[in-house]
C-alpha cells in the first residue's frame, strides 16, 4: 500500500480526515474520525494493559501538559531541544537541515555543527526538494518548543511551554508516586497523553505531526541492573507488537552507535517499521542512567534519591524508557493489516486483518431483510453493545455489507434471519476466513468473549 492509498483509504472509511479541512487545512494536521478514534483508544488500552496492568511493578500517572517552566530548564529542553533549519532562498520553503542532508547524500547528519552542515550543503550543491534551486540560507537552530503564556499578564514571567514529551511529568512526581504507592525499586511509572513539537518539516501523514499522543514508561531500577532491564523492555516491546499481529518482516531493530549517544546514555535502540518510504522509527527504547532525576535534584534542590529498605543503600535510580507515539502505532497497524485480496472466484475485496483487540468494531449486527429482521436485530445489537463496541448495518445487500465490514476490519458479522426468529440461531461470519458458524443468541456473548480474548 502506498502512502497516498493509505490516506485515501483512511479518509474514505472514517479513520482519519485532514485537519481544519473546510478552512484549507493546517500544516499536516489530522483528525481521527469515528473509526480512528476507536482504534487509537484500543491501542492505548492494549499499551496500559501490557505495560502497566499486567505488571506488578508498574503504575500509571496523568500529569498536565503545562508544568512549571523550570522543568524544561532542568531537562535541557530550553537550551537544546533544537533542530537545524535552512530556508530555500528561491521558494522560501523551510527544511530540517540534517534530514535534507540525509535524504540528499545518505549521510547521517544528526549532531553535526551548523558549520559542518553549511559546508556539506555547499560542497555537494544540494538542491531544494520543492523547487530545485541551489540557494539555501545558512543553517540556524530552531527550537521545537511551543511557547505560550499563562495568566492575565503577557510578559516573560508568564511564559510557559506545551510539553514536548510526557516523561518529565513522571520524573518530577517520582518521589510522590514511590511514597504514596509504597513502591520498591525496580518499578515503573507509565503515562499517556498529548505532546507538542514545533517540527520544522512535519509530514508522511501521521508519522511526523506537531501534536501527537505519546505512551511512555519510565522504569526505575538500581544502578548496575540497567542492561538487564534495557534488554527486557526491548524484547517486551517487540513481543507487544508481534502479539498484536505485526509481521516479523515489517520490523527491525536499530542500535544507535555508541559514539552517537549522549554522554549519559547507556544505550538506545529504535524499533523500526517498514513504512511505504522504508524502515523508519516506530518506538524508541533508551537506557538513560540517572541523568533525568539528577538534573531535577540539581534544579529543584529536592531529594529524589531512593533508600533501599533492605540494604540501606541510598542512590539515584537509573531509568529505562520505552517511548512510542500512538499515531505511529496506528499507522503501522493499518499498513501491516491492509490487504486488497483476490478471491478464488476472481473477485477482489479490501480487508483489514487487524487484531480483534484493535479493531474499531468487534462485530457488526446485520438484519438479513430490513423489514422482517430489524426488530430482533436491534434487540441483539442492544445486548451486545452492553459489553462490546459493535455496529449496526441495515443498508444495501448483505454481500456489500460484508465487504464494508471486512474493509474496516470488523472481525465478526452477526446475521439475523428467519432461523433467528424461529430457533434463536444467528450466523457468524469470520472476516479472515469468511467461514460461518451458527450460534444460539443465548451463547453469542460467550462466543465473542472467547474469540476476542487478548
Ligand atoms: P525523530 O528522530 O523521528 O524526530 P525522536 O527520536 O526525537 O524522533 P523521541 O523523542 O524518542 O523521538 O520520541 C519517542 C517517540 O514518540 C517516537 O519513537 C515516536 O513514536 C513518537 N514521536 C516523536 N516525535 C513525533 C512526531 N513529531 N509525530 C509523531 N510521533 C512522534
Amino acid at each position: 500500500m502506498t502512502l497516498e492509498e493509505l490516506v485515501s483509504y483512511a479518509n474514505r472509511y472514517g479513520f482519519v480526515f485532514p485537519g481544519s479541512e473546510i478552512y484549507g487545512g493546517l500544516a499536516n494536521s489530522w483528525d481521527y474520525g469515528p473509526l480512528g478514534t476507536l482504534m487509537c483508544e484500543n491501542i492505548r488500552k492494549a499499551w496500559f494493559k501490557k505495560f502497566i496492568d499486567e505488571s506488578k511493578n508498574n503504575v500509571r500517572l496523568d500529569s498536565p501538559i503545562i508544568v512549571n517552566p523550570r522543568v524544561w530548564e532542568a531537562s535541557g529542553h530550553l537550551k537544546s531541544f533544537n533542530d537545524p533549519k535552512v530556508d530555500c532562498v528561491a521558494c522560501k520553503n523551510r527544511f530540517r537541515a540534517d534530514k535534507l542532508i540525509e535524504d540528499s547524500l545518505g549521510i547521517d547528519a544528526d549532531g553535526m555543527t551548523l558549520d559542518q552542515i553549511d559546508k556539506l550543503i555547499e560542497d555537494n550543491n544540494i538542491k531544494c526538494p520543492s523547487c530545485g534551486a541551489h540557494d539555501f540560507t545558512k543553517a540556524r537552530t530552531f527550537s521545537l518548543m511551543y511557547k505560550t503564556s499563562q495568566g492575565v499578564v503577557e510578559d516573560s514571567s508568564s511564559t510557559v511551554y506545551l510539553r514536548p514529551e510526557t516523561c518529565q511529568g513522571i520524573y518530577i512526581d517520582f518521589k510522590n508516586v514511590q511514597r504514596a504507592m509504597r513502591k520498591k525499586i525496580p518499578f515503573g511509572i507509565g503515562q499517556n497523553g498529548k505532546a507538542f513539537r514545533n517540527e520544522i518539516t512535519p509530514g508522511n501523514f501521521l508519522f511526523r505531526v506537531r501534536e501527537f499522543d505519546q505512551c511512555e514508561l519510565e522504569f526505575f531500577c538500581k544502578p548496575g541492573t540497567e542492561n538487564e532491564w534495557f534488554e527486557y523492555y526491548k524484547d517486551f516491546c517487540v513481543n507487544f507488537l508481534k502479539e498484536l499481529g505485526l509481521k516479523d518482516e515489517n520490523l527491525k531493530l536499530y542500535d544507535h552507535p555508541k559514539e552517537k549517544l549522549a554522554f549519559y546514555s547507556k544505550g538506545t535502540t529504535d524499533i523500526l517499521f517498514n513504512y511505504p518510504w522504508g524502515f523508519d522509527e516506530l518506538w524508541g527504547i533508551a537506557s538513560r542512567s540517572d541523568y533525568d532525576l539528577s538534573k531535577h535534584i540539581e534544579y529543584s534542590k529536592q531529594d529524589l534519591t531512593y533508600l533501599d529498605p533492605e540494604t540501606n543503600e541510598r542512590y539515584v535510580p537509573y531509568v529505562v524508557e520505552p517511548s512510542v507515539g500512538v499515531g505511529r502505532l496506528f499507522l503501522a497497524f493499518l499498513l501491516n493489516a491492509y490487504e486488497n485480496e483476490t478471491l478464488l472466484n476472481g473477485d477482489t475485496r479490501e480487508v483489514l486483518h487487524i487484531h480483534p483487540y484493535l479493531a474499531p468494531y468487534k462485530a457488526v449486527v446485520l438484519p438479513l431483510i430490513k423489514k422482517t429482521h430489524s426488530e430482533k436485530a436491534l434487540e441483539i445489537f442492544k445486548l451486545l453493545s452492553e459489553e462490546f463496541i459493535v455496529s449496526y448495518d441495515d443498508t444495501q445487500a448483505i454481500g456489500k455489507r460484508y465487504r464494508r465490514a471486512d474493509a474496516i476490519g470488523t472481525p465478526f458479522a452477526v446475521t439475523i434471519d428467519d432461523d433467528t426468529l424461529e430457533n434463536g440461531n444467528v450466523t457468524i461470519r469470520n472476516r479472515d476466513t469468511m467461514l460461518q458458524d451458527v450460534v444460539k443468541v443465548s451463547e453469542l456473548k460467550d462466543y465473542l468473549r472467547g474469540k476476542l480474548k487478548y
